[in-house]
This record gives C-alpha cells, structure tokens and sequence, in this order.
C-alpha cells in the first residue's frame, strides 16, 4: 500500500483524514507546528515544515506516496504553491480540498479588501472599537493604528508588533451565534475585521455583526493555485481517489 499525504492544520483536513483511516488508507497528515497545542488528525501525524519544494519532492518520494491531497487554509499561500510545483515535479496527482467562501447576505455590511494592509487601510478612521480575527500572524499590519482598540481573538498568542491599544482573547473555535452576540455586546464592538476563511465554525460572528448592524472589513481570499484538481467536500475527494490508476 503506498501512502497518501494530507497538507493539513484544518477542521476540513482532520475530517478527511478520518474518512481516509476508517477507509484503510495509509495516510499521513502534515501540520506546520504553528500551534502550541494543535488538534491532531486521526491516523499518522508528521509536524513541521518540508524545507520548501525540494523538501517537500523528497519526502513524497522517500515515502511512497500516491497522491496528494492539498487540504490547507484557503490562506495558507505558501505551502499550496510548493504542493503544486511538487506534485508537478514527481509527476503525483493532487487535489485541493477548499471550503467554499463565505459569501454576503442581506443584512451584511462588508467592506471588501485584498490584503492586510487593505484592511488596516479601511479600519483607520472607521472604527474605535475593533475586533480582529485575522490571526496571530497578521496582527502587525494593524500596529500602526493609534486611534482605536482592539479585541484580537488568536489560538496562540499573536506576533508583534501589535496595535497599542488591545486586549488578547486567547480561544479557539468553533464559536456559537449567543456567544458571539454577548462578545460584541460586551466590548462595545463597532467594526469586525476577518479573512474570508469560509466554513461553520467561525461563521457565526458574522451573523451576530449582521444583527447587530455592525460593519465587516472582509479580507478575500488569494487567488486559487493553478495546479491540481479542485474539490469543496470531503465526498469529492473519495471519489477522485477512488478514481486513479
Ligand atoms: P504558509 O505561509 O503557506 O506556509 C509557510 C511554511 O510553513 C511553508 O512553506 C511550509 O514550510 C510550512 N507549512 C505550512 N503548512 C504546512 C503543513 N500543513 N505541513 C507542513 N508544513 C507546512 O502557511 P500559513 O499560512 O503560515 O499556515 C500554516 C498552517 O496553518 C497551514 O497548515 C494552514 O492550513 C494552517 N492555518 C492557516 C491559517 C491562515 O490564516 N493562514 C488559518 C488556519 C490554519 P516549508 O516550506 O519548510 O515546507
């Protein structure tokens, strides 16, 4: 039996990891090591970064894989571009499983923008009471931003420099519409700034900044990898596995 490699670190990941395992699949799951303390995959872990493309190549190599199954975040841009020159290089087949986008509905007041500094830029002069839940990496794009405070929501405490006015809530999803509500109530939350993950377990502050009339600065995804076959459930996976030679 020759090993499936899933590039992992989210709740989609883990999910299909487990559907691989009870299927009897050899499969292995990657983590970065980002956090401290990660929810780990059914069936074989490895954590920590390949060493790049050639890394990557190698251990696909060294370890008899497959297929290779890009599961990562829709913002994690690094590690999915290195899966599609890898899988290209080995000649190895690859698919990308993505949550769909969150997409605005009535009631939701989104300001669009492409990146963190889109989103620092649209925060300065529109909010004074900010809750941040982009991630603890992309917290310094806000530092400069004297007039307002923030609520930064991270899993492991965020990386300087951060804005000088700011409370850390250290937590970790999944989040329910009541407890979203009674945060916004509690810090007097007039401005929500988020990436635009997709997915049920953090879409609930959205619903509670809706209600509330509260307005989200909505960072857009980056644009897909070009290589490798495209998938939004874990089903399409199964049956594009079951598909090759
Ligand atoms: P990134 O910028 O795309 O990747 C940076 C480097 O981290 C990669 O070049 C790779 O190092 C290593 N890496 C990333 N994901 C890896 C994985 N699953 N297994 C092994 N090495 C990995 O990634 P990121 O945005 O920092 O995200 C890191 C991890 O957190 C990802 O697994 C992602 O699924 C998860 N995550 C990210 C976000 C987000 O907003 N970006 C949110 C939730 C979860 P080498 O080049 O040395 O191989």
């Amino acid at each position: 039996m020759s090993t499936i490699l899933i590039l992992g670190g989210t709740a989609e990941a883990r999910a299909l990891a487990a559907r691989l395992v009870d299927a009897g699949e050899d499969v292995v799951s990657s983590l970065a090591g980002r956090v401290s303390d990660p929810a780990v995959p059914r069936g074989q872990v490895r954590i920590g970064g390949f060493g790049g493309v050639d890394g990557l190549r190698n251990w696909l190599s060294d370890n008899n894989c497959r297929a290779l199954i890009d599961a990562t975040h829709p913002f994690a841009r690094r590690i999915s571009a290195n899966a599609g020159v890898a899988a290209a290089d080995s000649g190895l087949p690859l698919i990308r499983l993505r949550r769909p986008a969150w997409t605005a509905g009535p009631g939701d007041r989104w300001i669009e923008v492409d990146d963190m500094a889109g989103a620092a830029a649209a925060v300065a002069g529109r909010g004074r009471r900010v809750f941040l839940t982009t991630g603890r990496q992309d917290v310094g794009a806000f530092a400069g931003i004297t007039d307002a405070w923030f609520l930064i929501r991270v899993v492991d405490p965020p990386l300087p420099p951060l804005p000088p006015h700011h409370t850390v809530l250290r937590s970790r999803g999944p989040y329910h519409l009541d407890g979203e509500r009674k945060l916004l109530r509690d810090n007097a939350i007039d401005l929500l700034v988020t990436k635009n993950s997709g997915g049920a377990h953090t879409r609930p502050k959205l619903a509670a900044a809706a209600e509330a009339g509260i307005e989200v600065v909505m960072v857009r995804r980056p644009p897909p990898p070009a290589h490798g076959v495209q998938a939004d459930t874990a089903e399409a996976v199964l049956d594009w596995l079951a598909q090759l030679p």
